[in-house]
C-alpha cells in the first residue's frame, strides 16, 4: 500500500535525522576536544622551547624538513601551525567519513525498523478491510432472498393495498441497502487491490460512463457536453469508467432542471487534465476539504433526487485517481456550479 511506503520513508527520515544530530554533536565535542588538546601541547611546546627545556625532538623534526633554516621559535611556531592544520583536515575527514558510515548504516537499519514497526499495523488494517468485504459479501445473500419474497408478495394479489404499498417500501430500502453494499464492495476491492493497467482510450471510458448515466440526465433535461480526443493511456478500464459515472451521477444529482455539465479533456505534457464542471446548487467553501472523505454527505434535502447517496462517490472517485498516481481537486461557488480537476499520467510505472 502507497501510504504505509511513504509512512515507513517518513519514519526513517525521522530516525536519520535524530542518529545524525547525535552524530553531528558528537563530531563536533570530540573534533573541539582533540583540537584543544592538540593547541595546548602545541602552545605548552612553545612555551618550554622558549625556556629554552630541551625540546630536542621538536627542533629535530623542524631541521629534517629544511636543514638549511636555523631553528628559531618563529620557525618552530611556522611549523606548529602546518601541524595543527594537517590535523585539523585529518580529525574532520575522520569524523566525516565515519558519519557517511553512521548515516549509510542508520538509513538501512531505520528503513528495517519502521518496517517491522508498521508491520503490525498494516496487518490490522488489511484484518479490517478484509473483515469489511466479507461482511458485506455475506450481507448480499439474506438480502437476495428477502427481496425476492418481498417481490412474490407485492405481486400476489392477495394482500391488501395498504400491506403492498408498505411492502414496496420494503423493496426499496432493500435495494438502497443493495446498492450501499454494493458501493461498500466495490470501495474495499479498490483498496485491496492493485488496478489492472492496460493502454485504452480515455474516450471511450468518458462514453460508456455517459450511456449508464443518460437516463438519469434526461429525466431532468440535463445536457451533458464532452469535449475530448482519443487520448491514450495507461489505466484501469472499469474503473476509470466508474470515475466519470460517479462525477457524471453527481452532476446530474445536484444539478436542477435544464443544467448543463461540461466534460473537457486535454492533454499536457505527460498528463490529462479533465475537468467536469456543472451548473448546479455549488458546495459552500468550508465543506470542501471534507467532500472526499468516506460517507460524508453535505445535506441530503440538498439534492431533489429520490436518492440523495452515501457519501461513498467521491471517496471512491478520490481512490481511483490515486490508484493511477493522479490527482483531484474541487473548486466551488454556491448557486453558480462546482468545478472537479483531474489529471492523470499517460503512463504509469509498472512494477
Ligand atoms: P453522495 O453519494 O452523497 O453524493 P459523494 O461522496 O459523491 O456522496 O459526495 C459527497 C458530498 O459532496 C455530497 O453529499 C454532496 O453534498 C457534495 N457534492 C458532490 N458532488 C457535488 C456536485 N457536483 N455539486 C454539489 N455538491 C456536490
Amino acid at each position: 500500500m502507497k501510504v504505509f511506503e511513504l509512512t515507513r520513508i517518513r519514519i526513517t527520515i525521522w530516525y536519520v535525522l535524530i542518529i545524525m544530530s547525535i552524530s553531528t554533536m558528537f563530531s563536533f565535542v570530540i573534533y573541539r576536544g582533540v583540537i584543544g588538546n592538540i593547541e595546548s601541547s602545541f602552545r605548552n611546546a612553545e612555551v618550554r622551547f622558549e625556556k629554552n627545556e630541551g625540546m630536542m625532538a621538536l627542533r629535530r623534526v623542524a631541521e629534517v624538513k629544511n636543514p638549511n633554516v636555523e631553528v628559531t621559535k618563529e620557525v618552530l611556531h611556522g611549523l606548529f601551525l602546518e601541524e595543527l592544520e594537517n590535523s585539523r583536515k585529518n580529525i574532520l575527514l575522520s569524523l566525516l567519513i565515519l558519519n557517511v558510515v553512521i548515516l549509510t548504516l542508520s538509513t538501512l537499519v531505520s528503513y528495517l525498523l519502521a518496517s517491522k514497526t508498521l508491520l503490525p499495523i498494516e496487518e490490522i488494517i488489511k484484518e479490517q478491510k478484509r473483515f469489511i468485504a466479507d461482511a458485506s459479501h455475506e450481507l448480499k445473500t439474506p438480502l437476495t432472498s428477502l427481496k425476492t419474497s418481498i417481490e412474490v408478495s407485492v405481486r400476489s394479489g392477495k394482500l391488501p393495498k395498504d400491506i403492498k404499498k408498505l411492502l414496496q417500501y420494503n423493496l426499496e430500502d432493500v435495494d438502497a441497502l443493495n446498492e450501499l453494499i454494493d458501493k461498500l464492495l466495490n470501495l474495499s476491492s479498490l483498496e485491496s487491490k492493485e488496478p489492472v493497467f492496460d493502454n485504452l482510450d480515455i474516450k471511450e471510458a468518458i462514453e460508456t460512463a455517459y450511456r449508464r448515466v443518460k437516463y438519469l440526465a434526461d429525466e431532468k433535461k440535463i445536457s451533458i457536453n464532452i469535449n475530448t480526443k482519443n487520448y491514450q493511456l495507461l489505466g484501469d478500464a472499469s474503473s476509470l469508467t466508474e470515475l466519470f459515472t460517479i462525477l457524471f451521477d453527481n452532476g446530474i444529482k445536484y444539478c436542477k432542471q435544464n443544467g448543463i455539465i461540461n466534460l473537457d479533456v486535454k492533454l499536457s505534457k505527460n498528463h490529462l487534465v479533465i475537468t467536469v464542471e456543472d451548473t448546479g446548487i455549488g458546495i459552500n467553501k468550508k465543506y470542501l476539504p471534507n467532500i472526499f472523505d468516506r460517507f460524508y454527505r453535505i445535506d441530503s434535502s440538498r439534492t431533489s433526487s429520490a436518492k440523495s447517496g452515501y457519501g461513498l462517490g467521491l471517496s471512491m472517485a478520490k481512490k481511483i485517481v490515486e490508484n493511477h498516481n493522479g490527482s483531484i481537486s474541487v473548486s466551488s461557488e454556491i448557486a453558480k456550479g462546482t468545478l472537479f480537476t483531474i489529471k492523470l499520467p499517460t503512463k504509469q510505472k509498472l512494477v
